[in-house]
């Protein structure tokens, strides 16, 4: 590749204001850490930009990696010229001879530095007229070029833009506080968890599990989920709550159809303490307006009963064909379908309530010592570090 510049652009960042330099400060940092195998490569930031320099490394392996940073709107190869015409021609045509797969192109030239004496519309014809004396293949299309040729004159150089490249978008992580991910083994979830963290929360992740009624293969699932979350939003502490007796007393003492309601009650009991424990603000989950029982307002009106967190849906107006197309872009989909249950298919009726009410719910929960459950899983909590950095070896020694 001839291109030995790229430029990370950014996305909403670039409109926050007086703390853009703290956004822009912490994708930096991101980028540095995601890149850090790259030895050879320059990393500047810029007030509008990050410049790397490839120094030979791979661009195409830089590029896909700088895909999954949250934060960046979008990332394009480039070269550098001086700020003289000749050299600006002489960049163009370098350009040009090695996207031989184009046949139409344009010129969009901009002057940073006002002090350049061409103006940015005389330079596209002067380039454009150029382009056409000396390469016979290209004709110009202003609408949809097959090679776009953006041109910067900036203060000390001038960048000539190659191809463009889309970024993940969001706001980089860690910049919007932390928050605890309800992760089931389902689909949802891991893809509620991917869209809080492309907003920059940190990830912490709950996941109950009802040994012996669930199994290894269960949690293996939850774990290799847990990994896919974390090769884009960084390091997740991941809590294993022991479920079974608060699930044995559900089904023990409390009606087939509120079940499914008072074990959520539970749920969210727990991960309030936990959230607690860890500093997390909110609660996440993976719940989708109308998807099942428990998704219903009255329902969702009912299980929220028990706690003053937020409760944070993000996908609750997705419909879940869209859903399974962002699981099948993270690369969660295909550990989400793997058959192992997880707890909340264990011991619960075929047709729960779909809309329970929050008097039962508070009546059925009277039945349960429920301060007592609550505090022995919170007691049991195994908590399990998932970092991309540790190698599969010390990984694997935690399970
Ligand atoms: P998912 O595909 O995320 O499992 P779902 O459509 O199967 O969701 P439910 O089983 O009703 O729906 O769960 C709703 C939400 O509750 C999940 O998205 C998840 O956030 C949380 N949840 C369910 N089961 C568990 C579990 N075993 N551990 C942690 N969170 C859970
Ligand atoms: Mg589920």
């Amino acid at each position: 590749m001839i291109y030995d510049y790229l430029v990370i652009r950014f996305g909403e960042i670039a409109i926050k204001g007086k703390n853009k330099k703290t956004f822009v400060i912490k994708l930096e940092k991101d980028v540095r850490e995601k890149l850090s195998r790259f030895t050879r490569l320059e990393i500047k930031r810029h007030y509008d930009d990050i410049e790397i320099k490839l120094n030979g490394e791979d661009g195409q392996a830089v590029i896909k990696i700088l895909q999954s940073v949250f934060g960046i709107q979008n990332i394009s190869s480039a070269i550098k010229a001086g700020k003289d015409l000749d050299s600006i021609r002489e960049g163009i045509l370098r350009i040009v001879s090695e996207e031989t797969e184009a046949k139409t192109f344009k010129i969009a030239a901009r002057r940073k530095d006002k002090r350049f004496p061409i103006h940015g519309s005389e330079l596209n014809r002067e380039l454009g007229a150029w382009v056409l004396t000396h390469c016979d293949r290209l004709s110009v299309d202003v609408h949809h070029p097959d090679l776009m040729l953006r041109v910067e004159v900036g203060v000390h150089e001038t960048r000539i833009y190659g191809h463009e490249y889309r970024g993940a978008g969001g706001l980089p992580v860690g910049t919007s506080g932390k928050l605890l991910l309800m992760l089931s083994g389902g689909i949802d979830s891991p893809v509620a968890g991917y869209l809080m963290a492309k907003r920059g929360a940190v990830i912490e992740a709950i996941h109950f599990q009802s040994p012996p009624y669930t199994s290894d293969r269960a949690k293996q699932k939850v774990i290799d989920l847990t990994k896919k979350l974390q090769s884009f939003g960084g390091k997740i502490n991941l809590h294993l709550v022991p479920f079974t007796n608060a699930q044995l007393a559900i089904r023990d003492q409390v009606p087939e159809d509120y079940r499914v309601t008072m074990m959520r009650r539970l749920m969210f009991r727990i991960a309030e303490k936990v959230a607690a424990k860890t500093g997390a603000l909110a609660i996440a989950t993976g719940e989708s307006l109308g998807q099942v029982a428990s998704q219903t307002l009255e329902s969702m009106n009912t299980i929220n009963q028990v706690t003053n967190l937020p409760i944070l849906r993000p996908l609750i107006a997705m419909d879940k064909l869209d859903i399974s197309r962002i699981a099948k872009q993270i690369d969660t989909y295909d550990i989400s379908i793997r058959p192992y249950e997880d707890c909340c298919t264990i011991f619960l009726p075929k047709a729960p309530r779909t809309r329970p009410d929050r008097k039962h719910a508070a009546h059925f929960e009277s039945f349960l010592d429920s301060d007592a459950l609550v505090d022995e899983a919170v007691q049991g909590v195994e908590t399990l570090t998932i970092d991309g950095r540790e190698n599969e070896d010390a990984f694997s020694s935690l399970l």
